[in-house]
C-alpha cells in the first residue's frame, strides 16, 4: 500500500527535466525500513546557486524521514509479521477479533489521512522541483556557457555602468523565493538603490500583500536570507499599505496608506512616517488600478533621476499620470499627463526619465508596450517581450543600481534582467 504510492512519488521526483533522483529504500539491523533520497549537485562551481533548491532538498529529506516514521507506525498498528523481514506488501493480518482491533482501524485510517496529505505535499515538492531545475538550466545558460568561464562571460553590463539609454530587451525571469503563505500571493519585494547606513544594497525588503491591514515590512540582510525564510526583523507600519506600489529609495520606504491618496515615507532608520502628502485627484481604492485590480491605483516607482508616483485622476479620465517627488517632503515637482489609459495597461514603471507599461498580468507572452519619454512628453507603442511566467504579475519595478527589474508573480519573487539601448 504505502509501497505503491512511494514508487509513484519517487517517479514523480524522478521525473524532474534535467535531474536525476535517487529514491532508496534498505533495511536496518532491527528489520526497520529506511527510505533515502538523492539529488546530485546540478549548480556547477562558478554558477550562481537557484533560488530555493537547497531548501527544496531539505523538505525532501524531511519528507523521507517522515515516510521511514509512518512506514514504522504501520508495521507497529499491522503487528509484528514483517520484523526481520523485508516486506514489500502491507496487507494488514487477518482481523482478530479482540478488544484491540477497533483501536487498530482507527489508527489504520489515521495513517490513510496521513498518506493522502503527504501524497498532496509530494505533488507540490514534485512541481517546484520541477521548475527550479529549469531555473537552473536557465542559469547556466545565461551565465555560464561552454567553456565554464562563468560570470565573466556574463552579456549583461556591470551594475551601473551602463548608462542611461531605451529599454530594449528583457530577459527571462530568475526565481529568488516563494511566499510560504496565501497571504503572499501578491506582494512587494526590492532593495534600496541608494541605502543609508546601516543598510545596503544587498538589505532586502519584503511585504505580502494579501489582506486589508498589510502593516508588516520584512527586513533580511541579503536576498539569500529571503530565499531561507529569516528575516533579520520585522518592521511593523504605523498605516496599513494598500497598493503593491511601494518603494524603497534613500533610506525610506514610500507607500500608500490605504483608503487614501496619500503617499507616506516610512523612516527605515528612525521606525516612523517622517512625511505624508495628498496627490490631488489621484484615485485611490479601486478607481484607477493597473488592469488586475487589487487597488493598485497609487505606484511609486524609482530611476536613475529620484522618485516618482504614477496615477490617474478624473481631470485625466483615466489616463496615466506621471509625477515627479521630493523624496522627504513628498512634494510634487512636475507632473506629466500621457495618453496611456491606466486600467489597459499590467504595470509601469520608470527608467531614465521614460515610463514604461506591461501589457498582460497574465499573459507568458506578454510586452512592454508603450514608452513614455518625458524629457519630449511624447509617447510610443513598444513590443519588447516580458514573460509572466506564473501567471499574475502583482508588483513590477525597476532598481537602477541593479539595472534589472524587481517582480512579484503568483507568491514568487523574481528578478528579470534589462539592456538598454547606448545613446
Ligand atoms: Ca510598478
Amino acid at each position: 500500500m504505502v509501497g505503491a504510492w512511494l514508487l509513484l512519488w519517487g517517479a514523480l521526483a524522478l521525473s524532474c527535466r534535467g535531474e536525476v533522483a535517487f529514491l532508496r529504500h534498505a533495511d536496518d539491523s532491527t528489520g526497520r525500513c529506511t527510505y533515502s533520497f538523492t539529488v546530485p549537485s546540478p549548480v556547477e562551481s562558478g554558477c550562481p546557486d537557484a533560488g530555493g533548491v537547497p531548501e527544496l532538498r531539505a523538505e525532501l529529506a524531511a519528507l523521507t524521514a517522515r515516510l521511514s516514521r509512518l512506514e514504522s507506525r504501520e508495521r507497529g498498528a499491522g503487528g509484528e509479521a514483517g520484523r526481520g523481514i523485508p516486506q514489500p506488501q502491507y496487507a494488514a493480518p487477518a482481523p482478530r477479533l479482540e478488544p484491540g482491533c477497533g483501536e487498530l482501524l482507527r489508527a489504520n485510517s489515521r495513517l490513510e489521512e496521513e498518506k493522502g496529505r503527504l501524497e498532496r505535499e509530494n505533488e507540490e515538492l514534485g512541481r517546484r522541483l520541477e521548475s527550479s531545475a529549469q531555473e537552473i538550466a536557465r542559469l547556466r545558460a545565461a551565465r555560464c556557457p561552454p567553456g565554464g568561464e562563468g560570470p565573466g562571460r556574463d552579456p549583461l553590463p556591470a551594475p551601473g555602468e551602463a548608462g542611461c539609454g531605451e529599454l530594449v530587451w528583457v530577459g527571462d525571469p530568475v526565481v529568488f523565493g516563494r511566499a510560504e503563505s496565501i497571504a503572499g500571493k501578491y506582494g512587494v519585494w526590492m532593495k534600496d538603490p541608494e541605502p543609508l547606513p546601516p543598510f545596503t544594497r544587498e538589505t532586502t525588503w519584503r511585504v505580502d500583500a494579501v489582506g486589508t491591514e498589510v502593516r508588516q515590512l520584512l527586513q533580511y540582510q541579503a536576498p539569500e536570507q529571503l530565499a531561507q525564510g529569516y528575516p533579520t526583523k520585522v518592521h511593523i507600519l504605523p498605516r496599513p499599505l494598500e497598493s503593491t506600489g511601494a518603494v524603497v529609495y534613500r533610506g525610506g520606504f514610500f507607500f500608500q496608506p490605504r483608503r487614501s491618496r496619500t503617499v507616506a515615507r516610512y523612516d527605515l532608520r528612525g521606525e516612523t512616517l517622517t512625511a505624508q502628502r495628498e496627490i490631488p485627484g489621484a484615485g485611490y481604492h479601486g478607481q484607477y488600478p493597473y488592469s488586475w485590480g487589487g487597488y493598485t491605483d497609487i505606484d511609486l516607482a524609482v530611476d536613475e533621476t529620484g522618485l516618482w508616483v504614477i496615477y490617474s485622476t478624473e481631470k485625466a479620465r483615466g489616463a496615466i499620470v506621471l509625477s515627479k517627488l521630493d523624496p522627504e517632503t513628498l512634494e510634487i515637482r512636475q507632473s506629466w499627463e500621457t495618453n496611456i489609459r491606466k486600467r489597459g495597461v499590467a504595470n509601469a514603471f520608470v527608467i531614465c526619465g521614460t515610463l514604461y507599461t506591461v501589457s498582460s498580468y497574465s499573459s507568458p507572452n506578454a510586452t512592454i508596450n508603450f514608452a513614455y519619454d518625458t524629457a519630449t512628453g511624447t509617447s510610443r507603442a513598444l513590443s519588447v517581450p516580458f514573460e509572466n511566467r506564473f501567471r499574475y504579475l502583482s508588483m513590477l519595478d525597476y532598481n537602477p543600481a541593479e539595472q534589472q527589474l524587481y517582480a512579484w508573480d503568483s507568491s514568487n519573487m523574481v528578478t528579470y534582467p534589462i539592456r538598454l539601448s547606448r545613446d
